[in-house]
């Protein structure tokens, strides 16, 4: 059963839907005796997951099973926020009457679903350094990922998923889109945006980043988009060059160590103190194997530091996250691998509540129900990214010219290499093909039904 299980979710391509993209076949082989369902959504303003929760409980249920038998674990939980009421009563309704799968209420604060923070909450364990939570003995899902292990097992490849549309558009709404819609055709079904300067975050306001000049398509780990007006602070802050970032951090930077008192993955014991790493970057070559250097290994990219702690407008995270890159390249290996952690006493006390960010951040304007269409798009062309997931890109497998049926292989992932593959999302004919994306175009007079094998969301 295991093996079926992991063979069906390989091929139909599923990967983490919460953002991470990570290959999902990857987790239903390991070894657990816990497996979460993360329901947690704990970025502002997204929606997606509690509407897909509200929708179809007993997909998420399903998907769950299924994950708990492939790892062999005796307990499986589904970790759902308590103030989004709809898709926790929904939840709880649809769990199984043997008592086989747990509910867990969870605060409103971010990152709740940060997936060590999850696994601290539903386990008391934690993650070592450089770890993942398999090393613990837990299994995380997303519940868009685990419905779509659902579909993956009756057959059905994932070609579409669910996206909230907030901020400045006319109607906010979660559009049920084929994987590769483009996201300004999603602002126009969302009834358009409001002014006509504006930005676009694709993700959310915490982890997402600005849409690329000329558009994007929307992905499998795309579970939302932000409109905003183009010189709301968050814009500006995502907008600031390598070189302002580095610039202000230099010349700013009290120390007050804010970013560091506040840093979730600090709280849980790991070897990070952002405010040493902007200390150690004072000048322009960084010595590689400095602690506070290397500990960017340790960050998960939250944004709880610049987005939220620091007074002054310093992004230590944008820092990290470059150091962390440039380390890569370098060839750098992680050094940070203790495994006997204690999370600070202070912890439960430097909780921040997701209304509070959301005020920070100035969405709270925004901050409303972006409810369900639950009709499926019909783009006119979708534009499928080979690499919309961890590891190595899918190789292209169609020609220009060639017809598509919805649920077709389109990118196929390297034998022997972490991957995944990429299916049509719409039936037509392939219209280009480069190594970086295949593009769809419709077949007219039957724009994006599904033949066969595409799933529903
Ligand atoms: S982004 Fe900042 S707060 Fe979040 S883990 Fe990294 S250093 Fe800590
Ligand atoms: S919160 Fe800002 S000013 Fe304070 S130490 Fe961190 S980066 Fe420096």
């Amino acid at each position: 059963m295991s093996g079926t299980t992991v063979t069906a979710i390989q091929k139909a391509g599923v990967v983490g839907a919460g953002g991470g993209g990570f290959p999902s076949h990857i987790k239903a082989a390991a070894s657990a005796d816990v497996v979460l369902a993360n329901g947690a959504e704990c970025e502002p303003l997204m929606r997606a997951d509690s509407e897909l929760m509200a929708l179809d409980p007993a997909r998420v249920i399903r998907g769950l099973s299924l994950i708990r038998d492939s790892v062999g674990a005796a307990r499986a939980v589904v970790a759902v926020k308590k103030k989004n009421v709809r898709a926790m009563d929904a939840i709880a309704e649809a769990l199984p009457d043997d008592g086989g799968i747990e509910l867990l209420p969870l605060s409103n604060i971010y990152p709740a679903g940060d997936e060590f923070l999850l696994v601290f909450e539903a386990t008391g364990r934690v993650v070592p350094e450089g770890g993942i939570p398999p090393d613990v003995g837990v299994v995380v899902n997303n519940v868009t990922t685990l419905v779509q292990v659902a579909d993956a097992v009756e057959g059905r490849p994932v070609t579409d998923r669910m996206v909230s549309v907030q901020g400045e558009v006319a109607t906010p709404g979660t559009f049920v889109a084929p994987i590769g819609t483009s996201i300004d055709e999603l602002i126009e079904v969302a009834g358009g945006a409001r002014t006509p300067e504006h930005a676009v975050i694709v993700g959310g306001p915490m982890m997402g980043h600005l849409m690329e000049a000329g558009g994007q398509p929307t992905t499998k780990t795309v579970a939302g988009v932000i409109v905003l007006p183009v010189d709301h602070p968050l814009v500006s802050s995502m907008s600031a060059s390598e070189a302002q970032v580095l610039r202000i951090a230099r010349a700013a930077c009290c120390q007050c160590m804010a970013c560091t008192e506040l840093c979730p993955r600090a709280l849980l014991g790991h070897d990070l103190e952002p405010h040493r790493t902007i200390r150690a970057i004072q000048y322009a070559e960084f010595p590689e194997d400095h602690r506070h250097i290397t500990s960017a290994y340790l960050c998960c990219e939250c944004g709880m530091c610049e987005l939220f702690a620091c007074p002054l407008g310093i992004q230590p995270r944008r820092i990290l996250a470059d150091l962390k890159a440039e380390l890569v390249r370098r060839g750098v290996p992680n050094p940070h691998v203790r495994t006997d952690l204690s999370p600070d006493d202070v912890r439960e006390y430097r909780q921040i509540p997701a209304a509070r960010l959301t005020r920070r951040l100035g969405l709270e304007e925004y901050d409303v129900d972006a409810p369900l269409r639950e009709e499926r798009l019909q783009p006119a062309r979708v534009t499928l990214l080979m690499n919309q997931h961890v590891g190595e890109p899918a190789a292209p497998a169609v020609e220009a010219g060639q017809e598509v049926l919805t649920g077709d292989v389109v990118g196929e992932a390297a034998e022997e290499s972490i991957g995944a593959r990429v299916h049509a999302s719409i039936s037509g004919v392939i219209q280009s093909v480069t190594a970086e994306a295949v593009v769809i175009a419709a077949a007219s007079g039957d724009r994006g039904t599904a033949e066969h094998g595409g799933s529903s969301r």
